[in-house]
């Protein structure tokens, strides 16, 4: 697709493609990293009692500063981390840590300025680089996804990047950083790091979250979303911790009202139901660890998983695979370094159906 030449689009977008996985609809999507459970009864209700509420003051502009949201992810963050002992004047919420980031960019990015991060990682950064003007570059991960700290440092210290983005668990990896990689890379950054913690809620025991390093490194952020371990990708609702200067820098480039109020009621709801709610991301990591020992069986290579994804291969044609499992239903991901793909964890049963057809596909 280009954009035709009469509308005057800038420039270097004319060639680019949209973002997007493809929405096939097939019966087992483990395509895009989503929560296979759905949020229970009792959520959704507690959503719709939230929503109606909120639709009756619908005539009004929302909380622009979503305050009592904040408060709430504040909570949840700090009973997670005690040591990171957030308030909401820590915390900020947006249309999904996607806005969250491209907000940052706008506030610290932007033209003569520098964003970096290590490949193989999430493929939107560099488009919110250049939809902000901000230059990028790219480092790479080692051979099992980890971070060359030495190499990273190296980097750090000769691009001066303004922002650097770590992604723990990686997608579409599934790596989770060492904590010695990350206090590296804090302590060599000149400007803002970003740990993207998405996955954060899938990591495996033992795996500490940069969230305890808040206190120490006043220019960490750390991004988490509802989209994943909440099941609310369709809510977007992202969000960050970070020092409450930085939260009040990004509040100066949001747009006015930027959160509406039914997606400030939806996520304060969700939030309502977090044990509930994140009872189901035992149930995923189980299955990611049988679904990752299940894989090795069958003679795959697995990059090892904190996430609920799993990245296996090798493939000569990995298009042709992946072909062939939408094919038979399954729609997976084509994704990440050449020869590999990536599956989203399912249900035990959508797993099952992923396992019938990868076999008759690859047999
Ligand atoms: N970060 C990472 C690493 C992701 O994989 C994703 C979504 N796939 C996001 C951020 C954005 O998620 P959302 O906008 O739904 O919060």
């Amino acid at each position: 697709m280009s954009v035709p030449d009469w509308v005057p689009v800038r420039e270097e977008l004319r060639d680019e493609e949209p973002y997007g996985a493809p929405q096939i609809d097939v019966p087992v999507r483990l395509n895009t990293n989503e929560n296979p459970y759905g949020p229970s009864e009792a959520a959704a209700d507690d959503i719709a009692a939230s929503v109606r509420a909120a639709a009756l003051g619908l005539n009004r502009y929302p909380d622009r500063e979503a305050w009592s949201l904040r408060t709430a992810l504040a909570a949840y963050l700090t009973a997670e981390v005690p040591a990171a002992d957030l308030d909401a004047s820590r915390v900020w919420a947006a249309n999904g840590s996607n806005e969250v980031m491209q907000q940052i960019l706008q506030a610290f990015g932007g033209p003569g300025r520098t964003a970096l991060s290590f490949a193989p990682t999430y493929s939107m950064y560099p488009e919110y680089a250049r939809n902000t003007h901000t230059r990028w570059v790219a480092g790479q991960r080692r051979e099992d996804f980890g971070i060359d700290a030495a190499a990273a440092v190296a980097l750090i210290e000769a691009e001066r990047p303004d922002v650097v983005f770590l992604t723990s668990p990686n997608n579409p990896t599934g790596t989770a950083l060492d904590p010695a990689h990350t206090r590296a890379v804090l302590e060599a950054a000149p400007g803002l790091v970003v740990v993207d913690e998405a996955y954060a809620e899938f990591r495996r025991e033992g795996t500490p979250s940069a969230l305890e390093l808040l206190e120490e490194f006043p220019r960490l952020v750390v991004t988490r979303t509802m989209s994943k371990a909440f099941a609310l990708a369709g809510g977007r609702l992202g969000y960050l911790a970070a020092h409450a200067d930085v939260v009040d820098a990004l509040r100066i480039v949001r747009l006015p009202y930027h959160l509406s109020s039914v997606t400030q009621a939806t996520a304060e709801a969700a939030l309502r139901h977090t044990d509930e709610l994140l009872a189901q991301v035992d149930a995923l990591r189980a299955t990611r660890d049988a679904t990752a020992a299940r894989l090795r069986e069958h003679r795959f290579t697995v990059a090892d998983s904190d996430a609920n994804f799993i990245l296996f291969g090798p493939f000569d044609d990995r298009h042709a695979t992946w072909q062939a499992l939408v094919d038979r239903g399954v729609l997976i991901r084509e994704t990440g370094p050449l020869g590999w793909l990536r599956v989203s964890i399912g249900t035990p049963s959508e797993m099952d159906a992923f396992f019938t057809a990868l076999k008759e596909v690859t047999s």
